[in-house]
Parts: structure tokens; sequence; C-alpha cells
């Protein structure tokens, strides 16, 4: 096997993916044999399996292959030796003094081995906080993995962090990906992947904690913390953090950094609202929006046009191609399998206008561009969504006042919450 850095570092197979020469070296070097399902419990994602079929399966995780009652399971040794690459921070920027304290409180918390909670607004920098802590954990000799539930957060992470470590050793992997795994001293990848991984690293660092398909997801959680070795702690970063984390705090289970202010130290641009009288597709186009979208395009600004349903967006997209035919946009979505590249048009600025469902609405970062929500009353807008949403604006030093409108025929409940909240971040972080 000459490829063994393939299937080390605490990586779960089923024996069915292995040959016998590789199974013999795995356990010979320290691997572990285990059956497959153990009291009804799967080994691989810890998930209860139902005995209701002759022949029992796992399928919770079957996505990553089917594993049955009769597979065994062999888990690689996690242990790996990293060569020296200390100092391994190449990073030119500088923290803020607000990113600096985090810092030094995600530190202490690696130090104690606590779970730490960052709180930060969007735009606060979140990841560059980290960066002091990767680089503690490399000069350790330890491994760490940066983790988001979305495939496109992974994607935009994975050239920031390995220009701010360059000569560390980086994988990004997700379903997505072509690349094969390999051990590698920074992993980044979706927290799906965790899932084939049992004690495999040092430090977890969870992006956007509470966002799909992670939050509320069991087997997610579990892969979580089945995936970190039992002598570290877990790192969760999060603008609108889930009620479960705020109470680990509060029970002090947990410690936490809170940043109201984002890096640059203006203010988040705070959501226009504009009340409709008629429905946003009235006439094709509502003439409000339409005025606006007009504007933008008269004035060779870019922008994004958040959408409750995809069915909306594409009706949307069809009127928007009839009545503006000179705009050049592209509509993305969860089902969108050109969803990636259509993105990367709109960031090399080769298109005016992306339109998007909410599976755009955080870890995406844009220059100088308008946010418009149309139909932000809609249920699939949540308090959270409709902040995350805002926070795609104003993200760069130089446009820090991106405008944010939000359009609806309801002043609902979200709606309200979501602009007091960003009201009252505002205030704090002025304080
Ligand atoms: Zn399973």
């Amino acid at each position: 096997m000459n490829n063994l850095n393939e299937y080390l570092g605490g990586r779960i197979f089923n024996t069915t993916e292995l040959n016998d020469e590789q199974i013999e070296l795995l356990l010979s070097i320290g691997g572990k044999k285990i059956n497959a399902i153990e009291n009804n419990v799967c080994q691989r994602c810890l998930m209860m399996v139902k005995n209701n079929s002759k022949l029992i399966y796992c399928r919770s995780c079957i996505n990553l292959g089917r594993i049955s009652e009769r597979d065994q399971l062999i888990i690689s040794p996690a242990e790996a030796l990293f060569s020296d690459r200390s100092p391994s921070l190449q990073w030119s920027g500088e923290l803020t003094i607000m990113q600096k304290k985090a810092s030094e409180e995600l530190i202490m918390a690696y130090n104690t081995g606590v779970n730490h909670l960052v709180w930060a607004v969007t735009g606060a920098g979140k990841t560059e906080m980290t960066y002091p802590l990767i680089e503690r954990i490399i000069s350790d000799g330890k491994r760490v993995a940066f983790c988001s539930p979305r495939v496109d957060v992974c994607i935009e992470l994975f050239p920031r962090i390995q220009a701010a470590f360059p000569q560390v050793s980086i994988g990004l992997f997700h379903g997505k990906s072509e690349e094969t795994y390999s051990l590698t001293q920074i992993m980044i990848s979706t927290v799906h992947q965790l899932i084939k991984f049992d004690k495999a690293f040092d430090v977890l660092i969870i992006d956007e904690v509470d966002s799909y398909p992670l939050a509320g997801n069991e087997m997610l959680e579990k892969a979580i913390y089945k995936a970190k070795r039992p002598t570290g702690n877990l790192v969760f970063l999060s603008a609108t953090p889930p009620k479960r984390l705020i109470k680990d705090v509060e029970n002090k289970k947990i410690t936490i950094s809170k940043l109201y202010q984002r890096f640059h130290t203006y203010p988040l641009p705070q959501p226009k609202c504009h009340m409709l009288f008629k429905s946003s597709d009235y006439f094709r186009i509502n003439p409000r929006i339409k005025l606006k979208i007009k504007k933008l395009i008269e004035n060779n600004e870019r922008f994004m046009l958040f959408f409750p349903k995809i069915p909306a967006m594409l009706k949307f997209s069809e009127s928007l191609k009839i009545i503006f035919p000179e705009l050049s946009f592209v509509d993305v979505s969860s089902k969108d399998e050109q969803r990636l590249d259509k993105v990367s048009q709109f960031r090399k600025k080769e298109i005016q206008a992306i339109l998007t469902t909410t599976i755009l609405e955080r870890g995406v970062t844009f220059k100088n561009i308008t946010v418009i929500v149309i139909d932000a009353d809609a249920k699939e807008f949540s308090k959270t969504a409709l902040i995350q949403i805002a926070g795609r604006a104003g993200r760069a030093k130089e446009s820090y006042d991106d405008e944010v409108h939000f359009y609806y025929q309801s002043y609902n409940r979200q709606v309200k919450q979501a602009c007091s909240e960003i009201k009252y971040l505002n205030r704090q972080a002025s304080k």
C-alpha cells in the first residue's frame, strides 16, 4: 500500500472497502477491528438501528455506504507525527482589540480542554480569530478540523486557511469533492465527513453551528463529539447561536466569547423596510421592486435577491429576463448542481446579480453588493435567516455601508425581531 496516508488518521472503514493486505497492514500499526453494529447501535454513526428487516442495517448513515450486522469496521490509528512548522501563521492582517481578546479566550479554552462558543456578529472576522489557536495547535504537533455544515462555506474557507498556513498540510473534504482524503494536519470539511472519523482531532472548530443541516440533526451532533479526541476540545462559531449552546454557557458547561463589532468596526447595515400593498409578483414584478432593480442596473451596482422558495424565485427570474433583458444574472438553490460555478461567476463579477434561496444566507462573502429580500415575511425566513442574510452586506471595509432591503406585505414578528436585533447589536458595539 503506497498511499497509506489515505487510510490513516482515525478513519472508519467497512472491511468490504479494503483488501486483505490493507486490513492486515492497518491492524499491524494499531488499527482496531470492531463489529459494525453492536447492541443495535451503528458503530460508525452511533445511531440506533431499527430491527425491522431480515438483515439488520443502518439507515441513518446509508449515504456513506450500507453497513449491516454482518459487517466489521476497521478504525485506523489516529496518532500522527507532524513535523515542526513553527511559526506557521503567514497571515499579514491584524486582529482588532475585540478579535484579539476572543482569540486569547480560544487559546485559554484549548489549554483547559473546555468547549468554547464564539458568538460574533456576521462579518466580525470569526475565521481570522481562530488563526492564533490553529497556529498553537500546529506548533504543538496536534491536529485540527475546521468544519461547516455547508459545502459552499468549506469551499470558501479552504483557500483562506491555506493562504494563512502555506507550509502546513491541509485537505478539503466534502461529498462533492473529487480530491481523495489524505491525512493532513488541518482538515477543512463538511460536518457530514466527521461520521467517518473516530477520536481523530485534537480540536474541532465548527462554523455556523446553528445552520442546516447540522441544527437539530442528532447524527451530525454525535459525529462531532465522536471525531474529537478525549483530551481535545470543541470550538463553536456562530452569529446566531442555538439556544442549546446558550444554555450550556449559562450552566457553565462551556465558555464564551462575544463580539458585537465587525472587523472593520463599522456597524451592521440596518435593513430598510418596504411594505408592499400588492404581492411581489404583481404585474410580473411589483412596481416598487422593479424601480429598485432598474436603479441598480442603471448604476451598474451588483445585487443579491433572496427568495423564500425555489418556484417563486424561478418565476421572478423569468419575469426579470423579460423586463430587463440587458441584466446579466444567475439563479441558485440547493437543488442546483451548477451552484458552486454560478456563485464563483458572481464573485468574479462576471454577472451583475444573483437570485438565491436561503442556501446563500450565510458563509459567503462578496464585496460591494446590495442585498434584497423578497417576501421577507414568508415563513421560510426566520429571524435568524434574516439576520444572516442582512449580514451578507457591508462585509468589506471599502463598502461597509452596502444597503439591505426587506420587501414584505406584512411587518410580522420575524421581520420586526430581525431589525430590532440588528439595532441592538449595533448599540452594544458602540458602547
Ligand atoms: Zn450508521
